[in-house]
């Protein structure tokens, strides 16, 4: 089994300082965290931008900038830009970052419907976002909601759109989305392309049983507040506990954690 990716999501687009006084709202705040998530053992942070007056979610492409740069000059991470839409959801606001030529970008295959909205995600703007990815040498993270995103996912790659071999984050919890059951991931896990990767995003208490799971059947893990502000009930937690936690439960079942290098190698990330 290769060794372990853990993915740091520090900030999303809901938790606020109201609920939780961890997470990072600032440029400076989310390159800080990335440099803790690196310490305690992330190869690759996900990244979301906020607007520090009033931490609603942003597509201000200074912001995003800021953040890129400050991940650049301080860490070795992976950085993997979100395309997601809950900040603006027109194909300029979400395509604008792509310019800063991360090394990974998020891809959501389809629409879900959130609790409070649609989160609307057509064939045209996916497959104009896949172009982009593919154009800038960017390897999109494929956000699987529900299995039906899989196939369209696979559809890109067979329509040039995307290259193989593919990876793929499987949001498990969300509602709306596919349940987090053990017997959903099985089949999630079981219905990818041969060669694939696979890093699993349970939401709240989901995290750390799906991620348990992904440890022991050869996936990837996605820690992070954006996904689940509580370290066990009642009691919040920080980003790099996540992390540090993840790093203790792979080696309990005897597996290794990838550097930053090591994970790029195992994504087949092009050489920069
Ligand atoms: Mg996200």
């Amino acid at each position: 089994m290769e060794k372990l990716i853990i993915t740091a999501a520090v900030t999303g687009s809901l938790p606020t300082r109201k609920k939780t006084p961890h997470v990072p709202i600032t440029p400076a705040e989310i390159v800080e965290a990335g440099v803790r998530c690196e310490q305690a053992g992330a190869a690759v942070i996900h990244v979301h931008a906020r607007n520090p007056a009033d931490e609603s979610p942003s597509t201000e492409f200074k912001i995003f900038e800021q953040i890129y740069h400050g991940l650049k000059e301080r860490t070795n991470l992976i950085i993997q830009i979100s395309t997601g839409g809950r900040a603006g959801m027109a194909y300029e606001q979400r395509s604008e970052r792509l310019s800063l030529k991360p090394e990974m970008a998020s891809l959501t295959t389809g629409s879900v419907n959130f609790a409070d909205s649609v989160y609307a995600n057509s064939p045209e703007l996916i497959e104009r976002l896949a172009a982009d990815m593919k154009h800038l040498g960017i390897k999109p993270e494929m956000e699987i909601f529900d299995v039906s995103m899989i196939r369209n996912a696979v559809e890109l790659a067979e329509k040039g759109l995307a290259d193989t071999p593919l990876h793929f984050d499987f949001v498990m919890g969300l509602k709306g989305a596919i349940p987090a059951t053990i017997e959903n991931l099985v089949h999630l896990k079981h219905s990818l392309p041969a060669g694939s990767t696979w890093t699993v995003a349970g939401i709240g208490p989901a995290q750390l049983i799906m991620n348990t799971h992904a440890i022991l059947m050869g996936g990837h893990a996605r820690i992070g507040l954006e996904d689940n502000i509580y370290f066990r009930k009642g009691e919040l937690a920080s980003n790099e506990r996540f992390v540090e936690r993840m790093v203790k439960m792979a080696a309990e079942f005897g597996r290794g954690v990838a550097t930053p290098e090591e994970a790029r190698r195992i994504m087949s990330l092009k050489a920069r």
